[in-house]
């Protein structure tokens, strides 16, 4: 313990330790509950995380009040929801630091940008030889994309190779970047492995090379602030429902210069400016981009999530995260049998493991009968899991309103795991 006298104050508590997951914990209401007659323990965040009571609010109050459709009518409510909607994406722009909301495309996640990007971008940027170049950490959304994507124009997709850590290893990754190298495609934040890419490092050496830059942020942007024009990048994808916001909506964010050039992904009503049968003319961004009636009270959840993360501070929630992974691992690695896959020396949020001679889907199992939520499987990352050797791994995964208690729980139940199937 730190004494003090009265001359010399106690020095200020760090970020962390100010940081009170139990006051934010109360805001959302599906953590409130009993499991199999215990409390809930959930820690899948990386494949969604709970929605606090401003978002279920803000979307509740839409659909009571604002609901119509947008940019078309003038009556009262459509303007409404046209505010909204814009508002969402101005709250978007502040939240990744993007120079103009223009440069903001609502989608339906993650998934639906690096398509919209692979198929819109790539194919008139990307020819026969050329050479599209992701890392071996992908979630499948941006591996198959890319496949497709050479498929149909003759490129070929090069694979940054791992170490044992579970970081690309970087000198392999620039000699892998050549002058044919169109598109750089890579996470932000692996949701296998919780490996943090030295994502400027990589951005400036892709751009270097002559190439876009596309960042997948879908485990990136609930954790850490996240500047898009820091990253130095071209493009960068999230979803909503992983950062507290609702499923199917999500962002693409993309460079004015690149996103005017870009011919639409998807035709219809919203991406127009006039359509006669002998031609159509498309509208600006984002609104080409956006064909149809879009998720309008998704991007109102949205917007309301990003406000809810400000007022938490999006700084104390990295720092406390940073605090609580560190305390799982050291944890969690001390259950006899357990080993960790992923051990990069930049992590975030996600901690993977294997118990020695138990499938991790026993494993996950036997834990919902004590009420813990983790994940187990490949987690859309097959050939991560290729590259450890192991089927299948178990992932907890940590938000802003888990505690040492929920630690304290899983790794508990992971030792009566042992015990019961070991
Ligand atoms: N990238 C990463 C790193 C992810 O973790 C996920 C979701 N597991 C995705 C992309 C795809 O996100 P969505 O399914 O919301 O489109």
């Amino acid at each position: 313990m730190t004494r003090t006298t009265a001359t010399q104050p106690a020095p200020p508590p760090t970020a962390a330790a100010a940081f009170d997951p139990y006051r934010w914990r109360a805001d959302f209401p599906a953590l409130a509950q009993e499991i199999h007659g215990r409390p809930l323990v959930y820690l899948d965040n990386a494949a969604t995380t709970h929605k606090p009571r401003p978002v279920i609010d803000a979307v509740q109050r839409y659909y009571e009040r604002d609901n119509a459709n947008v940019h078309r009518g003038v009556h009262t409510l459509s303007v409404r929801a046209t505010e909204r909607y814009e508002g969402a994406r101005a709250a978007v722009r502040r939240f990744i630091n993007a120079p103009d909301s223009r440069e903001v495309v609502f989608v339906r996640g993650a998934t639906e940008a690096i398509n919209l990007v692979a198929q819109s971008y790539g194919r008139t940027h990307v020819g026969s030889g050329d050479e599209i170049l992701i890392t071996g950490m992908e979630h499948h959304s941006n591996i198959v994309p890319w496949q497709m994507l050479c498929e149909q124009t003759g490129a070929v997709l090069r694979v940054a190779p791992l170490n044992d850590d579970g970081e690309v290893l970087l000198d392999e990754y620039e000699r892998l970047l050549t002058s044919r190298t169109r598109i750089v495609a890579l996470t932000h934040v692996s949701n296998a492995l919780g490996t943090v890419n030295p994502v400027i490092e990589m951005a400036r050496l892709a751009r270097h090379a002559g190439a876009a830059v596309l960042v997948d942020g879908a485990q990136a942007v609930p954790h850490q602030p996240v500047d898009v024009r820091a990253l130095g990048c071209d493009f960068y994808v999230f979803s909503a429902h992983k950062t507290f916001g609702p499923m199917g909506t999500g962002v693409l964010w993309g460079r004015a210069e690149l996103l005017d050039r870009m011919s639409p992904y998807q035709g219809g009503g919203e991406m127009i400016r006039s359509v006669t049968f002998e031609k159509t003319v498309y509208a600006e961004p984002p609104a080409r981009f956006e064909a149809g009636t879009p998720n309008v009270a998704g991007a109102v959840g949205l917007g309301a999530a990003i406000d809810y993360l400000d007022h938490v501070g999006r700084c104390a929630i990295a720092a406390y995260e940073r605090e609580l992974l560190a305390y799982a691992t050291e944890r969690v690695q001390a259950v006899p049998g357990v080993r960790l896959i992923g051990t990069a020396r930049e992590k975030a949020s996600i901690l993977s493991f294997v118990m020695e001679g138990i499938h991790a889907h026993d494993v996950g199992t036997v834990l919902d009968q004590m009420g813990i939520a983790i994940r187990s499987g490949h987690h859309c990352a097959q050939p991560v899991m290729q590259r450890f050797g192991v089927p299948a791994t178990c992932r907890a995964s940590l938000a802003l309103y888990n505690t040492r208690e929920d630690i304290d729980t899983l790794v508990y139940a992971l030792a009566r795991t042992r015990e019961v199937l070991g």
